[in-house]
């Protein structure tokens, strides 16, 4: 596909280029020169997609892949050798790094080679560690997340490498091993080494541009029952803290007629005023239980779902008093959450005109040896650092006689926009797709949050389907070479930036 860019254009991005940044990085892409070098090396580049995916080098809890992940390091290395780069492996990563250019300054890109574990083969329409190359299409998992982005990446550097001769700047792709499990504590060794670059991107998300991401926190609220204490209830609901649960169950094991009489009427006045709410109760072996069912939903979006535990906090909170730890763990739910997703109750509510609002979302009630347990996903625009948010939950569990502990965490990310390499990133994304480059921001956590001043760009289209992570994931070769094809212009851009 050669696009032709009208003189027109030409000219007022050339002026726009002046203007904004007082440089004349700018590119007049999709030039048919870079398609060509592209097209020449497709070939390899889906030869070693498609022996790559075949390499299992799993990110599982057990660390049970920690040689193939090796092996796919050293493949990397040795390619990028072979393609005139500079390349080596940071065994206390183990991380590989991919150099062109001068080492200082350079720009960075990010990308991974280890995957998540395939999943049920049933569900899978090819061997997903297959490769196999059918109608257009590389299968497996990693071809998306995110081999396919690091083979792009590879071959446009190498291209790079050969067109450029003037670039005030190198390359260095960063190649991590444990992207899945994240923490990140590979990439520990890059910064130890001193080799985190003062800008860049990581190639494991989407295009155009993402220079937002709120924060995260998944935080534990945990009761104990006190010295001699009964318990009288017991309460669990949900899978994971990032969804919202579409079910929860309230018991009461040897309840009493009186006892139960109170609670159906409960139940029965919630019904009549949400009818929406599924809510089912029976009498078992002298065991009354009640089960409500609401809708499940992303934890980055709880204001899409119906929380089924929320609702069962709110029908049965009135009847429960602080005696247990159960009891104690449903007035935390009922007074410091209610039925709010944002915090404004918890004082962590904030809302941010690029980023959106904080949102709260209770995934899990669960018991646990030392109690009982309520977990959260707690997303955050940039200005309510994770410690804030930690402090004020803190205090509100520590009124109900409980424990909060911070499980994972990232600060929110914000890049500033107006820097010359997003200027390069948004024009070079224009030229080559015709579209837009819009900033975006997100819920969610990219790759990019690893480094200061990175953002994240591609390799996903706009509107493609989500298939990282998922069963039959696969990659069109039509986006892999579009894909290394605007890695290569974005390269060219950002090189000459000084
Ligand atoms: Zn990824």
């Amino acid at each position: 596909m050669i696009k032709r860019v009208p003189v027109k254009r030409l000219i007022s991005q050339l002026v726009l280029g002046l203007f904004c940044c007082g440089q004349l990085w700018v590119v007049t892409a999709a030039e048919p020169q870079y398609e060509t070098a592209v097209d020449e090396v497709m070939d390899a580049a889906i030869a070693d997609l498609r022996e790559w995916i075949t390499i299992q080098s799993i990110t599982d809890a057990e660390n049970s892949h920690q040689g193939d992940k090796l092996n796919q390091l050293e493949a990397v290395v040795a390619r990028a050798e072979a393609l005139g780069l500079a390349a080596r492996i940071l065994p206390e990563g183990p991380v590989a790094i991919v150099e062109m250019g001068p080492a200082k300054p350079a720009v960075g890109i990010l990308v991974h080679a280890d995957v998540v574990p395939a999943g049920s083969r049933t569900d899978w329409d090819a061997h997903p560690f297959s490769g196999d190359l059918r109608d257009g299409e590389i299968w497996g998992r990693g071809s998306l997340d995110d081999k396919g982005p690091l083979v792009a990446t590879l071959y446009a550097m190498a291209l790079a490498n050969q067109l450029n001769s003037g670039m005030t700047r190198g390359v260095r792709m960063i190649v991590g091993s444990s992207e899945e499990d994240l923490n990140w504590g590979d990439l520990d060794a890059v910064r130890t080494a001193g080799l985190v670059p003062e800008f860049g991107w990581t190639a494991d998300a989407a295009f155009p541009i993402i220079n937002a991401e709120k924060s995260f926190a998944n935080l534990v609220a945990r009761f104990a029952p006190g010295e001699g204490e009964t318990e009288q209830f017991r309460l669990s609901g949900g899978s994971a803290p990032n969804s919202v649960p579409d079910r929860a169950l309230f018991e009461i094991p040897g309840a009493e007629a009186a006892q139960i009489e109170r609670f159906e009427a409960a139940v029965a006045d919630y019904h009549s005023r949400f009818p929406e709410i599924g809510v089912n109760h029976l009498l078992q072996s002298g065991s009354w239980q009640l089960e409500v069912s609401g809708l499940a939903a992303h934890g980055a979006s709880p204001e899409r779902g119906i929380n089924a535990i929320s609702h069962l906090v709110q029908i049965v909170a009135p009847l429960v008093d602080d005696a247990t730890a159960t009891g104690r763990l449903i007035g935390f739910i009922h007074q410091a959450l209610g039925m709010e997703t944002d915090g404004t109750t918890l004082g962590i509510a904030r809302n941010n005109e690029t980023m959106g609002a904080t949102t709260v979302n209770l995934g899990v009630v669960k018991s646990s040896p030392g109690g009982i347990e309520a977990f959260f996903n707690v997303r955050a625009p940039a200005g309510l650092g994770v410690a804030a948010i930690q402090g004020r939950m803190a205090e509100a569990v520590t009124r109900h006689q409980g424990e909060l502990r911070l499980d994972q965490a990232m600060e929110a990310l914000y890049v500033n926009p107006d820097q010359p390499f997003i200027d390069a990133l948004r024009q070079v994304y224009t030229e080559v797709t015709g579209e837009p480059a819009d900033l975006r921001a997100i819920g969610g956590t990219t790759y990019a949050k690893a480094f200061p001043n990175f953002v994240a760009f591609g390799m996903a289209m706009p509107g493609d389907p989500h298939l990282g992570h998922a069963a039959n994931e696969r990659i069109t070769v039509t986006s892999l070479r579009r894909g290394m094809l605007i890695y290569l212009q974005a390269i060219l851009a950002t090189t000459g930036i000084n």
